[in-house]
């Protein structure tokens, strides 16, 4: 008798742990390596990070492609991409992540940590009197799942706290604002800038010379989305003229970050390797399932990205 089954395919993530998660969901549904997918006219659905190229081709019969992330530029783009819904992950653990690591970020700019680190490396007791919240006005660049996470996170301790989005969103306590007109104004208004958009052909090389000039004196940026986002050289060149003073990297052009590279050796920057959010299985399983089951009743499946789009 035909099973329907699911093949896993994902250099970094632990193809045990999505099994045994998704056999608590679907228990009549096959989990498959990619390495050994049986009959391949089983296999129904999709669960990938950074298929190679062709990897769609042995399954006719898909009928839902997930990407093991929340970023999709990876899959989407690409010309062998199957003609069915292709989703994303989205879930409470992965939010959770993110927002503890832009609020570790910004924080620590607020309370002016990295001076008291280097002030510590002199061996110097240095007074920095702590400025209110409401003082500093912090810009987050994308309003998506993680990004509105994050804003409102940043509200409720009391920042001064604006968002941009391609579209004009709504959420209690943030500045929205929206558009390519509005982003120079953003830019300039903010001293800590969060980069949290999607990379799409739009936003390749958003942050570029230009835009990082307008940022104000001693602006501190973080970066948690990806590194072609921003152009590295303009960004590198800025820290080390101080104009940005600060950064925190979690996304880089080349991942890992090679041995040498420039950043490496700036002590305004802090260097994290890519890890402000991943995916835990057991949480995001159950939205992974969810969708499978819409599809099984014709439905539409969760968190589904428009590849034309890129997001
Ligand atoms: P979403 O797709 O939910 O949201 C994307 C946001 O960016 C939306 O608000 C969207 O606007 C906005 N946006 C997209 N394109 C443009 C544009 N051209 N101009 C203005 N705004 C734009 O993404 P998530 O919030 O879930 O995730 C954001 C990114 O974070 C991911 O794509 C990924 O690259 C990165 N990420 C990084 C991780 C890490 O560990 N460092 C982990 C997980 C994700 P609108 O609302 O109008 O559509």
């Amino acid at each position: 008798m035909k099973r329907e089954a699911l093949v896993f395919y994902s250099p970094t993530d632990d193809p045990t742990a999505w099994r045994d998660a998704l056999a608590a969901e679907l228990p009549d549904l096959d989990f498959r390596l990619s390495a050994q997918p049986g009959d391949t006219s089983e296999i129904h659905y999709a669960l990938v990070w950074k298929p190679p190229t062709g990897f769609f081709a042995p399954y006719p019969h898909l009928r839902l492609v997930t990407n093991l992330g929340a970023g999709v530029d990876e899959i989407v783009g690409r010309n062998d991409l199957p003609d069915v819904p292709i989703c994303r992950l989205s879930d409470p653990g992965m939010v959770q992540l993110m927002t503890s690591y832009v609020l570790f970020a910004v924080l620590r700019y607020a309370r002016d940590i990295p001076s008291f680190e280097r002030s510590k490396a002199r061996g110097k007791w240095e007074f920095i009197h702590p400025r209110p919240f409401a003082e500093i006005k912090v810009g987050l660049l994308g309003l998506g799942d993680l990004g509105a996470a994050a804003a409102t996170a940043l509200a409720n301790l009391g920042f001064t706290v604006s968002g941009w989005s391609r579209t004009q969103k709504q959420l209690a306590h943030v500045n929205c604002v929206s558009g390519a007109g509005a982003l120079d104004g953003f830019l300039a208004a903010n001293e800590i800038l969060v980069c949290m958009l999607p990379l799409t052909p739009e936003t390749h090389g958003l942050l570029d010379k230009r835009r990082l000039a307008l940022l104000p004196e001693g602006a501190k940026l973080i970066n948690v989305s990806r590194g072609q986002v921003v152009d590295e050289a303009a960004m590198i060149e800025a820290l080390r003229s101080r104009r940005i003073a600060e950064a925190t990297l979690d996304v880089f052009v080349k991942e890992p970050l090679p041995e040498g590279h420039p950043l490496w050796a700036l002590d305004n920057v802090l260097i994290t390797p890519h890890l402000a959010s991943n995916t835990t299985p057991a949480i995001a399983a159950r939205d992974v399932a969810e969708s499978i089951r819409r599809i099984r009743r014709g439905e539409e499946p969760l968190h589904r990205v428009d590849p034309k789009r890129g997001y």
